[in-house]
């Protein structure tokens, strides 16, 4: 009677915790084999681009089209950097898939973490005479996976030097409104248009192409950014006009 009722209850409640946590996780390998397949099928269709123009260089050398000056040297070299670099990025994207799924979350002060990493960027900020700006609350501490963060600042702060104009500027905001943790990364460069903005999380999204490859961009970086935010359970939201673009982190605290 009452003892069988309450084991039974007890084994639902287990069991029904135990589906859920199953269910959770079918969910996610489902989601990682997908993003995997497309991630494939992806880099497939980006090396075609340049390995078509190497080839056709080779041919036209061949036929005696065109000679082997420094000119056409240099084009097949640039060519060969962007496969390079997309074979990097594309690893970097596979590790940050790895990296959701093993999250080491510790507490930490966000400030110091912004501090350290926009040091390490000071070289390349200060290549194109661009300022700046930290405007940070005191002591923000969040409870996250460092080299997931280093990541996600690293490559918002890359992009606000890269898409940036010369002689502009970069404000880092962080504070604390309400339960969340806000960090703002926001830069004075020509912005993304408003067609291009719903689409720049995207692997292998990007917006003005020519702009883009003149900066050797593999429109990897935000794709990877967007995963690492939520899997720390944070969302990004992005703002631009020609003026220039903010990207606001929103941490649940
Ligand atoms: P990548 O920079 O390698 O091309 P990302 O995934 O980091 O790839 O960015 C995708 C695209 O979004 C970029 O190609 C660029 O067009 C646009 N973008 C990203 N950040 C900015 C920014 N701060 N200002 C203007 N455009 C940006």
């Amino acid at each position: 009677g009452d003892f069988d009722q309450k084991i039974s209850n007890n084994g639902d409640d287990e069991l029904a915790e135990l589906i859920t946590a199953f269910n959770q996780m079918t969910e996610k390998l489902v989601k990682l084999e997908k993003i995997r397949k497309e991630s494939a099928s992806d880099l497939a269709h980006e090396l075609r681009t340049p390995i078509t123009t190497i080839k056709g260089y080779i041919e036209a050398f061949e036929d005696g089209k065109i000679s082997l000056n420094q000119e056409n040297l240099d084009e097949l070299k640039e060519e060969i950097a962007r496969m390079v670099s997309l074979i990097e990025k594309l690893k970097e994207f596979a590790e940050a898939q790895n990296k959701i799924f093993n999250l080491q979350k510790e507490q930490i002060e966000i400030n110091k973490l912004i501090k350290n990493v926009s040091k390490k960027k000071l070289k390349q900020i200060e290549s194109k005479n661009i300022k700046l700006n930290l405007e940070l609350e005191k002591e923000l501490i969040i409870e996250a996976d460092k080299d997931s963060l280093i990541q996600i600042l690293n490559n918002l702060i890359e992009n606000a030097v890269k898409y940036n104009r010369d002689n502009g500027k970069i404000t880092i905001k962080s504070c604390q409104r309400d339960n969340n943790i806000i960090i703002q990364i926001s830069d004075t460069g020509y912005g993304i248009s408003r067609e291009d903005l719903p689409y720049i999380f995207e692997r292998f999204y990007r917006a003005d192409k020519s702009r883009s490859s003149e900066n050797g961009g593999t429109g990897i970086g935000l794709a990877v950014t967007k995963e690492l935010i939520e899997a720390h359970g944070a969302k990004i939201e992005v703002d631009s006009n020609n003026n220039g673009s903010i990207f606001k982190i929103i941490f649940p605290v």
